[in-house]
């Protein structure tokens, strides 16, 4: 790191940045994507993967280690494992991982890997295909669990993400725990957020991660809260008290974690968002594409921290939902 770290008013370190590589996706979660009319950005606007090696460069000269690529669904941006090797040429850079919805992971696990890649997030909220087209609207189940084993058999560090729905994915909720048990995956369960492209998003859908852990407790057996995690990491973790495998809970409606963020985001049409649920972003691409030297893009990046906000405020009456929906955040 050549100089100090990117802190904010509130003391939190930020070393965390995710890039979205794409606001463009194969399947069509409910949740986050209309099934049609969605306005996709032109081409021209999203960045190349020069510029986004070169805004990650600055970014880990002020102390960014981690980097997360996202989406939309990243796997559909072309030649992505090109990216993955810019990134990881970078110096101070220490992990790249990818989210992916895995419809595309088994032909692209192991170039990815061979690039550089250190770990995958697979999105996959149940095991029962006609509930999976309920969700997705896209009869791909069998192509996601391809890409799960794939990337296993590769040795790629795994978890799956799960966004809880109430009334729609109770009884998936042990399989998949059971699915990870059996394979050593941490399934980690996402509290449903207000971030869908139609403001479908209501209270009464969040299954909460206590009620989430009751459900396992019931149907697989106890656990118990993994004391030593990680401050800064989103979720919170918990083993099954048999010892086989555990799960965790990212539960950004009833336990925010805001207090604890390291992250900023990066879209795929050059905007730096300081949370998810920002109202406000910083225009970057216009600095990328206009000579601004590295200083400016750095200077930039501070102050975009510096403003940062203490936490998103869902629990409160004053909550806006953000303008853009997930897909076009990077979720
Ligand atoms: N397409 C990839 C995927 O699905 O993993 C990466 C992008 S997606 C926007 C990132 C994550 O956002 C997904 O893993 C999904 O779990 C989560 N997500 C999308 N919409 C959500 C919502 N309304 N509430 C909670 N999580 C959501
Ligand atoms: Fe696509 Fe991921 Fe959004 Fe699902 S959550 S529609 S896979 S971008």
């Amino acid at each position: 790191m050549d100089q100090a770290p990117l802190i904010d008013t509130f003391g939190r370190i930020h070393d965390n940045l995710r890039i979205s590589v794409t606001d463009r996706c194969n399947i069509r979660c409910f949740y986050c994507m209309p099934e049609e009319g969605i306005q996709f950005q032109p081409r021209a606007e999203i960045l190349s993967f020069e510029e986004i090696a070169r805004f990650a460069r600055v970014a880990a000269s002020l102390g960014v280690t981690k980097l997360r690529i996202t989406g939309g669904e990243p796997l559909v941006r072309k030649n992505l494992p090109h990216l993955v090797e810019l990134l990881a040429d970078i110096p101070g850079i220490r992990d790249i991982a990818l989210t992916t919805n895995g419809v595309l992971l088994k032909e692209l696990a192991r170039p990815l890997r061979d690039a550089g890649l250190g770990r995958v997030n697979v999105h996959l909220d149940t095991l029962d295909r006609e509930r999976f087209l309920q969700i997705t609207r896209r009869d791909d189940l069998g192509r996601v669990l391809e890409g799960i084993d794939a990337a296993l058999a590769l040795g790629i560090p795994m978890k799956l993400n799960a966004v809880a729905v109430k009334g729609l994915v109770e009884e998936d909720l042990a399989p998949l725990a059971e699915f990870g048990r059996e394979r050593g995956i941490e399934v980690r369960y996402i509290e449903f957020m207000p971030l869908d492209a139609r403001g479908i998003w209501d209270r009464s859908g969040v299954l909460t991660a206590d009620e989430i852990l009751a459900i396992l407790g019931e149907k697989i057996g106890p656990l118990d809260e993994i004391p030593e995690r990680d401050l800064r990491a989103p979720a919170t973790e918990y083993a099954f008290r048999d010892g086989i495998g555990r799960v965790g809970f990212i539960a950004s409606i009833s336990k925010p974690f805001c207090g604890n963020c390291n992250r900023i985001r990066l879209t795929a049409d050059g905007h730096l968002r300081y949370c998810l649920f920002a109202i406000d972003e910083t225009d970057v691409k216009s600095l990328l594409r206009g000579d601004a030297p590295d200083s400016e893009i750095a200077d930039t990046i501070r102050r975009t921290v510096m403003a940062k906000w203490a936490g998103h405020s869902i629990n409160s009456s004053q909550f806006v939902a953000p303008p853009r929906p997930m897909y076009a955040i990077g979720g």
